[in-house]
């Protein structure tokens, strides 16, 4: 539990004159309550107040799982028979009268909100509260940068465990659930996604899967991986050889890490997310390849995999000190070859810290 992100939230209710808030994203109340669960289909939602104690609602089958996480303040289960939003309006009416409240624009369906509005049909939610919270969540404390480095080394041993593993005719999926399945052993039991695994020609499609596809030798093979660690998530990519690969590759290969180096070492407090994505744009885009580089330079990171800053043109957000996000360029010529190599890590004054620290070599030994 977060007693002073509780606060500021707190705060920024009475700054907003409003009533309290209903939150329902699931990273948001991990970050601010320290519970992490998806309730996939159910509803968890936690409710602040500007002059009262908050609650956390959620499946009743939760309730112990919210309690030994450390939320200290009150909880409410509900049985799947039940009707969640009447509950959530019942026990906020217990509360107070108030009747100006904040909920997550982005969050919650139209079908949800509609069921809140019929529950609590005097109460107005005009305030968007996902501003706020993602403005909280910019800024890493010592504490989450130290989760977070965790999660980074479990990613190099992910890597660790994927580069010993290749061998001819193993598939992507194979090598994939193999790498998910040694770290299981080792007790770290949750991916920030699902290991994608590609090989060769597969790589440049950046958002495709692991398939079936035999390794062969003279191919190039991508790991984008993370783990969770205490709710922080880690993002890594790297793009190896396995046996020697054609010049395209190679050249490919070097221009990305030439790249990511660049941009890893000039990212700076105060200079703007637009500036850093140009900077390693601009060293693809003079080998030949801009057109190849077909997504944003980098994310946010946190207790999501994907929070900002957005690392891509236009943005002219300012890094500062304690904002993490991923570096990750990459180059994908259809049907030969893609390449992306990637580091999460966070801005301190002297520079980008890189969460992972495993070689970037094409060729690793
Ligand atoms: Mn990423
Ligand atoms: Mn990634």
């Amino acid at each position: 539990m977060n007693i002073n992100k509780l606060h500021e939230m707190t705060n920024w209710l009475n700054k907003e004159h409003l009533d309290g808030v209903i939150l329902t994203d699931y990273h948001d109340i991990a970050y601010l309550t320290g519970f992490n669960s998806d309730p996939i289909e159910r509803v968890l939602a936690l409710v602040l107040f500007a002059n009262y104690e908050p609650f956390l609602f959620g499946p009743a089958l939760e309730v112990n799982s919210m309690v030994v996480s450390g939320w200290q303040f009150d909880t409410v289960g509900y049985e799947d028979n039940q009707n969640p939003w009447k509950m959530i309006a019942s026990k906020l009416k217990s509360l107070t009268s108030g009747t100006q409240f904040a909920i997550q624009f982005d969050q919650i369906t139209l079908s949800r909100y509609n069921a809140l509005k019929k529950a609590l049909p005097n109460v107005s939610f005009l305030k968007d509260a996902t501003g706020q919270i993602n403005q909280m969540r910019l800024i890493k404390s010592k504490d989450e940068l130290q989760k977070m480095k965790v999660a980074g080394q479990e990613a190099d041993k992910a890597f660790e465990i994927g580069f010993n593993l290749m061998e001819n005719g193993i598939s992507e999926i194979s090598l994939a659930s193999d790498i998910e399945y040694q770290l299981k052993k080792l007790g770290i039991s949750n991916m920030s996604f699902e290991t994608l695994v590609q090989f060769g020609a597969h790589a440049a499609n950046p958002h495709g899967t692991s398939s079936l596809i035999p390794l062969k030798s003279h191919e190039m093979v991508l790991f984008d991986l993370g783990t969770i660690h205490d709710g922080y998530a880690s993002d890594a990519t790297r793009t190896i050889a396995y046996g020697k690969v054609d010049d395209l590759s190679e050249k490919i290969h070097a221009v990305v890490l030439e790249a990511q180096l660049t941009a890893q070492s000039k990212a700076k407090i105060g200079m703007t997310a637009n500036e850093l994505d140009n900077i390693a744009r601009k060293v693809i885009t003079k080998a030949g390849f801009g057109p190849n580089f077909v997504h944003r330079l980098g994310h946010g990171l946190g207790t999501s995999v994907h929070e900002f800053p957005s690392i891509v043109a236009g943005n002219d957000l300012i890094l500062k000190e304690g904002m993490a996000f991923s570096i990750e360029p990459g180059i994908y010529i259809p049907n030969m070859a893609g390449v992306r190599i990637e580091d999460s890590g966070y801005m301190s004054k002297n520079g980008f810290i890189p969460f992972t620290e495993t070689s970037k070599s094409l060729y690793q030994h």
